[in-house]
């Protein structure tokens, strides 16, 4: 680990200060903001992060989850996994996100883990965590040894020919079939991201993972109220039965009216570089009956652009047979 400058920040315009102050006063210097630290302290040990200066955020009143006025929730982005998994709020009314966090990571591991610092998870690609080894993720244009090999875990969605890196989280998944908005605020102000549009796709920059500018802070997610008459569920598949990355994973919204699906929102995780939103899932689930054909010509919807590499191609039916599953355990009791 490096020498690094860490401060407290006492409210969120001293933590965006601090943030903005030491990328103009160091060159070259990044700033981490630090709240569970579960990533972020992992990476530095390995020398992968290395930022000039970690202004820790843990303190800021950031972890409250909140009923919105309109049905939905706020979500603080200090708020722990743990807390927010048991919340009453999450688990009544929006179980797909409650499933996600509780098939994430360890115990010990969901008590200190944060809303915010889970979407800025970063990849498991055991080459980016390895200084000795080529990654265009960690050292932008050194190439990328996953392409020729060990890609098993990689993802087969949203690739490029400079990173195949899969996103690890599960509840960014579940977020992500929610229609979560992320709210951050900068130097510039005060914006709010639609999540799918939070994630950035690797293409030609896969050092970039999202729309976060230097000194931004996260500081809350809001979800819209549940669809009318919805159920959720978040399923996820990995090779041993806890604190495991998915393989592939699915979490699904949906609604049956009249003996069909009028309502359905579908993210896939362990496959796409992003949370993967599939639009194709949907569409081909609106208006069908929800049966075991309809969930499966879903399925190979999804996943139709998938491009595996030479060790993962397994992924595609396993990604297939994961959405079928939810769906069916979602829609069984509607
Ligand atoms: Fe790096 Fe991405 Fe290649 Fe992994 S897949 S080695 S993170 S560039």
């Amino acid at each position: 680990m490096e020498l690094f400058q860490l401060s407290r920040a006492n409210d969120v315009q001293d933590a965006i200060k601090a943030g903005a102050a030491s990328h103009t006063a160091q060159q070259g210097a990044d700033v981490r903001f630090l709240a569970g630290g579960t990533t972020l302290l992992d990476l530095m040990k390995l020398n992968v992060e290395r930022p000039g200066r970690v202004v820790d955020i843990s303190r800021l009143p950031l972890n409250g989850v909140d009923a919105l006025p309109d049905g939905g929730v706020k979500i603080g982005a200090t708020a722990r996994n743990a807390d927010l998994a048991h919340h009453a709020l999450i688990r009544d009314a929006y179980p797909v996100l409650s499933q996600a966090l509780l098939a994430g990571a360890s115990a010990q591991l969901r008590n200190m883990a944060t809303t915010g610092g889970n979407l800025l998870q970063r990849t498991r690609c055991v080459y980016f965590r390895d200084n000795a080894m080529a990654c265009n993720k960690r050292e932008p244009g050194s190439g990328c040894a996953a392409i020729s090999g060990f890609n098993r875990t990689q993802a087969i969605l949203g690739v490029s020919d400079a990173c195949i890196a899969s996103n690890p989280s599960d509840m960014n998944v579940a977020l992500t079939a929610l229609e979560a908005v992320v709210h951050i605020q900068g130097t510039r102000g005060a914006r709010s991201v639609a999540i799918d549009d939070f994630f950035l796709l690797p293409g030609t920059t896969p050092e970039r993972e999202t729309v976060l500018e230097p000194g931004d802070l996260i500081t809350h997610v809001t979800l819209p109220p549940p669809a009318e008459g919805s159920r959720s569920l978040y399923s996820k598949l990995r090779d041993r039965a806890s604190y495991e990355f998915a393989l592939a994973s699915a979490a699904v919204v949906v609604t049956v009216t009249g003996g069909r699906v009028s309502h359905a929102r579908i993210a896939l995780g362990g496959v796409g570089t992003k949370p993967w939103r599939s639009r194709e899932a949907e569409a081909a689930l609106v208006g069908a009956p929800p049966d075991t054909a309809s969930f499966r010509r879903a399925a190979v919807d999804a996943l139709a652009g998938a491009r595996p590499q030479s060790g993962n191609g397994f992924k595609v039916e396993l990604a297939q047979r994961c959405l079928v599953h939810a769906l069916t355990l979602a829609t069984s009791a509607a």
